[in-house]
């Protein structure tokens, strides 16, 4: 009846009150609102109301995995959302989501909320706080993922338009996927700024700072301070310690005599992965929604479990006639697609590759693998991935690829920090080794 006479039916025939019906939309209606007049109400409801209108209904053509071949060999626009899960095979954490039990080794920080690792306010507060993790989530492999070799297999044959990635390890560059072929949708470990000046360098110039436990500091800002310092006679304590001299804002503080060792008053350097409270790279919406969703004739998601934004964006503003594929270990609710390949990607993108007759050479791809697909009974549109070849009595993720979804992502992180912890940088055959 769309979303007008619905409202004239409900809250304006006085039938319903708009707190109320928020509940009919799974929304539970803030605190700040309670004991105000239901008008109050009314913007949420509406975000209700165009959530739900925009929520795309499954193409009824697309089923099978033969579908799903024929939809590779035909498209020539493909957008590939990817995710931490793409990353996971190489021991790299996943680390943004919420309740994977990652945050719980963090637990010492005291912080309210594990996001607040990521909160740009926080940061500026005490860039501490992040720089006692960052040396656990830096990227520190040369390798990529059969996942990751997919995609550039897509670029290299033409047909990948862009490849939206909520990952920070910056691994798509390292398989060859092409900066214009790429939107890092939270910036990367590439390139850091510092937080004072906004002096950008390579990322990985901060490396050993973050390795070593150090905050890394901002070397244009220590230039402007050395010359301010050199200037002005230093006092010296009897013990040889520098004397607290009176300060103007921002001077140098440090109590060592090394020119290398940056004084703290200096701009902390800050990788540009996108914080909590920090806008979004501009490339992102300009792309999606200028060029891309013009373009795109086939959506891949993989490894994500679309529920944390911009990501999360993407797939509700694409035209809702284009087909999309979504490859996990687990299946979503929240959005409909049309094929859902579940299981361990890199195993169902290898599977993928044999159907459509492309080699997808990788060394973590297993010779002559054997990979079994089953359809689960009541939903011809969903296939479950299991890899009977080699070693079918121990394969790295039978257990989570077989229960399609009923455990959900809590135990499957659980899961994945046991095994990735254990096998950090290690091969496929460490990953089987449970
Ligand atoms: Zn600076």
């Amino acid at each position: 009846m769309g979303p007008e006479e619905f409202c004239k039916r409900t809250v304006d025939a006085g039938t319903i009150t708009a707190k109320k019906l928020l509940t009919a939309f799974s929304i539970r209606p803030p605190a700040f609102l309670d004991g105000l007049d239901d008008d109050n109400y009314f913007p949420l409801l509406s975000l209700a109301l165009s959530r739900e209108l925009r929520k795309r209904a499954k193409l009824t053509k697309y089923n099978t995995m033969e579908d799903a071949v024929h939809l590779l060999h035909t498209a020539r626009n493909i957008i590939v959302l990817t995710g931490a899960g793409i990353s996971t095979s190489l021991g790299i954490p996943d680390f943004r989501s919420k309740g994977t039990g990652l945050y719980a080794q963090y637990e010492h920080l005291g912080l309210n909320d594990p996001q607040e690792i990521f909160d740009i306010n926080i940061f500026k507060q005490d860039p501490n706080i992040f720089y006692s993790v960052a040396r656990d989530i830096l990227p520190n492999t040369e390798r990529f993922s059969p996942t990751h070799a997919f995609i550039a297999l897509l670029q290299q044959k033409g047909k990948l338009l862009t490849n939206y990635s909520q990952n920070i390890d910056n691994i798509e560059a390292k398989a060859g996927i092409l900066p214009e072929k790429l939107v890092q949708c939270h910036g990367s470990f590439a390139t850091a700024t510092c937080v004072k000046c906004k002096h950008q360098v390579k990322g990985e110039t901060l490396f050993p700072d973050i390795k070593a436990g150090k905050i890394p500091r901002c070397k244009k800002c220590a230039e402007g301070r050395k010359s301010a310092g050199n200037s002005r006679k230093r006092k010296v304590n009897k013990d040889g310690t520098e004397r607290k001299v009176r300060r103007r804002p921002g001077d140098y503080d440090s109590n060592s005599d090394s020119e290398f060792d940056l004084p703290t008053s200096c701009g902390v350097m800050k990788p540009d992965i996108t914080f909590f409270g920090e806008a979004l790279p501009d490339e992102f919406s300009k792309r999606l929604t200028e060029i891309d969703c013009k373009l795109v004739d086939l959506v891949i998601v993989i490894g994500t479990s679309l529920k944390v934004a911009p990501v999360s964006e993407v797939v509700p503003f694409l035209p809702a006639n284009i087909p999309q594929i979504y490859i996990s270990r687990t299946p979503v609710s929240h959005v409909n697609f049309d094929i859902d390949l579940l299981g361990d990607c890199d195993i169902v993108v290898s599977e993928l590759c044999r159907r459509a007759g492309w080699n997808l050479d990788h060394e973590m791809v297993p010779k002559g693998q054997v990979v079994d697909v089953a359809t689960v009974e009541g939903y011809e549109s969903r296939h479950v991935f299991t890899q009977t070849y080699p070693d079918p009595s121990t394969p790295p993720v039978s257990n989570e690829a077989s229960s399609s979804g009923s455990d959900g992502e809590k135990a499957n992180g659980g899961d994945s920090l046991k095994r990735t912890r254990r096998s950090a940088g290690a091969t496929v055959v460490d990953k089987a080794g449970k």
